[in-house]
């Protein structure tokens, strides 16, 4: 397919979904499987993943995103599962930056096995590169995880810092209870650290849906509000990513505070993301359960088909979710991509 080469072709070249919001972002779970076991996410005791041929190869992935960014989408984020559990990991990033046009890729880790990683994935030249870490405090930080250490992660962390991987996001999921009392603390850190501390909701997704971890969902809007009168925290105009987070700042800290707050402030009306599983299956929204399977389109090669099923997902694309009004989603966040 020829550049568009004029205004009209490239509006019709670009995709934008049913409710008119332009389609930007594309997150690709590489894999469904995780080194942690959060209780919130994959608990202990989890099964039933994929099998390795089902799993789309780096070439599918490639093919995919070169559809995606004719289509507009100039931002990817590889996750899972786990992604750096997934071999070669930075082969794939190095790949997507070279073989496709897209603008960005980033990439959403654990950090368990960051430290290894950090070289290649510097020199693969990662755009933007995410930390889950849920708390600060080892023998808590077990305990959600079930299996990780946080000095592996702190170590991964150091280590992107000095190869210059910036900026660097560490995401918090905030659970009453669980890490709430922390979040004084994380904040605390942004004052001589130079990190966006960003704070999550808990969603109603998967494990996230169940009534135990219900009662656990902190409203991060009203935390917001009180960090703004106990820290003075004010909005910054900040533009890291494609993602929903939105920034604030202590006066003269050298970090800033991010707040993803998809229950209790929604953002669906911006939403410019779809989700690619790691079987291929292209999921235009997090919280319904619709897909459109592209794998045999993948595989075959056919590049018109996999076209055709991201303008399905389009069509697909709900105004927004009902979460508020007590909806679930039933399928794990590890299969998606969260
Ligand atoms: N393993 C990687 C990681 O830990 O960042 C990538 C996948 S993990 C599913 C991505 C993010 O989803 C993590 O920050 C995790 O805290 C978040 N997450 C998982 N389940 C969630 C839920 N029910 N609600 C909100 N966030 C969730």
């Amino acid at each position: 397919m020829n550049a568009p080469n004029t205004l009209t072709q490239l509006a019709k070249a670009s995709l934008v979904d049913v409710c008119g919001r332009a389609v930007k972002s594309l997150r690709i779970s590489v894999t469904d499987r995780c080194n942690l076991r959060c209780t919130y996410c994959l608990p202990a005791g989890s099964a039933g993943f994929n099998q390795s041929e089902d799993l789309l190869s780096f070439d599918d992935i490639v093919r995919v995103v070169r559809v995606a960014c004719r289509l507009g989408v100039d931002h990817v984020r590889l996750t899972g599962g786990e992604p750096l559990v997934r071999a070669g990991l930075p082969e794939l990033v190095a790949r997507l930056k070279t073989e496709t046009p897209v603008r960005e890729v980033a990439l959403t880790t654990n950090g368990v096995l960051l430290e290894r990683n950090v070289p290649a994935l510097a020199s693969a030249k990662l755009d933007r590169l995410t930390v889950s870490v849920d708390s600060l405090q080892p023998d808590r930080f077990r305990a959600i995880t079930c299996l990780g250490s946080i000095d592996d992660v702190w170590r991964g962390v150091r280590a992107a810092a000095e190869a210059g991987l910036h900026p660097l996001k560490i995401n918090v999921l905030v659970l009453r209870g669980v890490n709430d009392d922390e979040i004084d603390a994380w904040v605390e850190l942004t004052r001589d650290h130079d990190l966006a501390i960003r704070f999550l909701e808990l969603m109603p997704v998967g494990e996230g849906g169940s009534a135990e971890l219900a009662r656990r969902y902190v409203d991060l809007t009203e935390v917001r509000r009180r960090l703004e009168r106990d820290f003075g925290l004010t909005p910054i105009e900040t533009r890291m990513g494609n993602g929903p987070a939105r920034y604030w700042k202590v006066p003269r800290a050298l970090g800033v505070v991010g707040f993803i707050t998809p229950i209790s402030d929604a953002y669906c009306d911006k939403c410019s993301r779809f989700r690619l599983t790691a079987t291929g299956d292209l999921r235009p929204c997090l919280a319904h359960e619709l897909s459109v399977p592209l794998r045999e389109a993948i595989r075959a090669g056919d590049d018109e088909a996999i076209e055709a099923g991201f303008r399905q997902a389009g069509a697909l694309k709900p105004a927004g979710h009902a979460w508020r009004q007590g909806g679930l989603t039933q399928i794990r966040m590890s299969s998606i991509g969260g």
